[in-house]
């Protein structure tokens, strides 16, 4: 008679899911207001849990990767290609996302895109985003001793993907004699992408009387520095304006 008991099922309600049928005689598994749990119910907060668990081992891949907070939800599903040109950016960049090889050279003023699709390849690929600024900061500090000289050449020289914002900041100072060529020339030796991105316009592209002007990547680099960055790379011009500021107005729908 008691086994009986034990083994019996019964009909419960989950005003979410409807009926389910459990046995309650299985303490253990009993849930809030002394009813057994809803197997939809339960399975569901697993699910949750596990994408939970999911995004924050994404998070601290991105963070070793110096991707910006503000960057976690790029990626190329969510670009918004508004016109034909950033559409064309997106076809380069998924392709160069498939078949990682040279460089990629992203030209076009703050705004319009190109960290988002650049961010969106280093998901896919792994390796580092640095600012030139940041790797110029690296190196000095381990002159320091806080870091060795060769492991950041080490790393900057073989991560599966390497993209130098704001290239425009590198100092001619630095990129002379110091890590800019060698890492450039490294990675070219290795066969291993690199993608730059420059805040500003070309010099052909500029519309200032003074051209160069100061917003004329020509103005920061001298051109053996320029002609290592452009060799056997393709040029994306992004001359939209400012994406964030397109999007607003679509939202508001201007
Ligand atoms: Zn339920
Ligand atoms: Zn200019």
């Amino acid at each position: 008679m008691q086994a009986a008991a034990i083994n019996e099922c019964k009909t419960f309600v989950c005003d979410i899911h409807g009926e389910y049928t459990s046995n309650p005689s299985k303490l253990s598994f009993l849930g809030l207001g002394g009813k057994p749990y809803c197997p939809i119910c339960k399975k569901e907060e697993e699910q949750q849990e596990y994408k939970k668990i999911k995004k924050q081992i994404e998070i601290q891949d991105w963070q070793k990767m110096n991707i910006e907070k503000r960057f976690f939800e790029s990626s190329f599903d969510n670009f918004n290609a508004y016109n034909s040109e950033l559409a064309g950016h997106l076809g380069t960049c998924c392709a160069f996302a498939d078949y990682p090889t040279g460089k990629l050279v992203m030209i076009g003023e703050n705004g319009n895109g190109k960290t988002h699709l650049a961010i969106s390849i280093l998901k896919k690929l792994g390796g580092k985003i640095y600012t030139a600024y940041e790797i110029g900061l690296k190196l000095r500090k381990s002159y320091a001793g806080e870091a060795k000289e060769w492991e950041i050449f080490n790393e900057l020289c073989t991560v599966p993907l390497l993209v130098i914002d704001e290239v425009e900041k590198v100092k001619d100072s630095e990129s002379k004699q110091h890590w800019f060529s060698y890492v450039v020339g490294k990675r070219y030796d290795k066969r291993l992408p690199i993608i730059f991105i420059a805040n500003c316009h070309t010099k052909s592209d500029c519309k200032e009387v003074q051209s160069p002007c100061p917003k004329c990547l020509e103005y920061h680099l001298e051109n053996d520095v320029l002609s290592r960055i452009i060799e056997d790379g393709i040029i994306m011009k992004f001359n939209s304006k400012d994406y964030r500021a397109e999007i607003r107005a679509i939202r508001l729908g201007e």
